[in-house]
């Protein structure tokens, strides 16, 4: 199917273990899915893999972006074809600025031989840090070094607004955040919700699911998708923890 970001079937090892078992699901552009499960499930796996982490073996299926296979792409290609990942640990890069950094990235989707037009391109990235909160200070400083954990999720944020993809998985974007921050990002993620864009939020916590509202919610379990429901099935985990869902999938093994 074109329009859909399509997980079929999809088998991960990690140092020979098995981690995603036959992991299926399908986000159309315009809808915003949540993945819910306990640790270890297999939630940044899933990330990593899409993404193309060497650490991650793909073993069996596929993920279809828009009908075009993921796994034939090189991890710029997919990033330039529209998939976007912010990690659960974003990385450091020391000795790279924030502002030379993502104006690689956006000087990298330009055709051959087209330069950026470096007045737009600062207009436009202070307008979305001031959307965002963020001091223009972070423009100069090396990407997420020293950050705390609040900034550098919102600064996975900046990258998701500045590089405009067709997909956002956005790892536990929640984790580590305080309620303010946790606004301000979510108000960055609706701000960017159109029919053009789909997206795949993870999550431990409901919390993250009251201001960004989903769509269609699933949860991981030992490396596949065992429920999917509506938003009301995240406030059953919140109530219920996932102690039930476990039970359901043993009963039915
Ligand atoms: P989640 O994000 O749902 O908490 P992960 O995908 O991070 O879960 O991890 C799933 C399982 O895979 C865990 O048992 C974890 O220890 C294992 N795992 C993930 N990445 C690696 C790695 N690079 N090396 C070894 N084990 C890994
Ligand atoms: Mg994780």
């Amino acid at each position: 199917m074109s329009d859909t970001l399509e997980i079929k079937d999809l088998k991960a090892t990690v140092d020979g273990h098995e981690i995603l078992k036959g992991l299926s699901l399908t986000v159309p552009k315009g809808e915003v899915h949540a993945i819910m499960g306990p640790n270890g499930s297999g939630k940044s796996t899933l990330a990593k893999v899409m993404a193309g982490h060497e650490d991650y073996e793909v073993t069996g299926g596929s993920v279809l972006m828009d009908g075009e296979e993921l796994f034939d792409m090189d991890v710029d290609e997919r990033s330039r074809a529209g998939f976007f990942l912010a990690f659960q640990y974003p990385l450091e890069i020391p000795g790279v600025s924030n502002a030379n950094f993502l104006r690689a990235a956006r000087q990298a989707r330009l055709p051959e031989g087209e330069e950026i037009d470096a007045v737009a391109f600062y207009k436009e990235m202070y307008a979305r840090m001031d959307e965002l909160g963020m001091d223009r200070k972070f423009t100069g400083r090396s990407v997420n070094e020293g950050f705390s954990g609040g900034e550098k999720k919102r600064n996975e944020i900046l990258q998701m607004v500045m590089l405009d993809p067709k997909y956002a998985v956005l790892d536990e974007t929640d984790s580590g955040l305080d309620i303010d921050a946790l606004k301000v990002v979510a108000h960055g993620v609706n701000a960017m919700r159109s029919p053009e864009r789909g997206f795949l939020v993870i999550t431990h916590y409901q919390r993250l699911l009251d201001y960004i509202v989903p769509d269609v919610v699933h949860v991981l379990f030992d490396g596949r998708i065992v429920k999917t429901g509506g938003k009301d099935l995240a406030l059953k985990l919140e109530a219920e923890g996932y102690d039930w869902v476990k039970d359901e999938v043993l009963a039915n093994a």
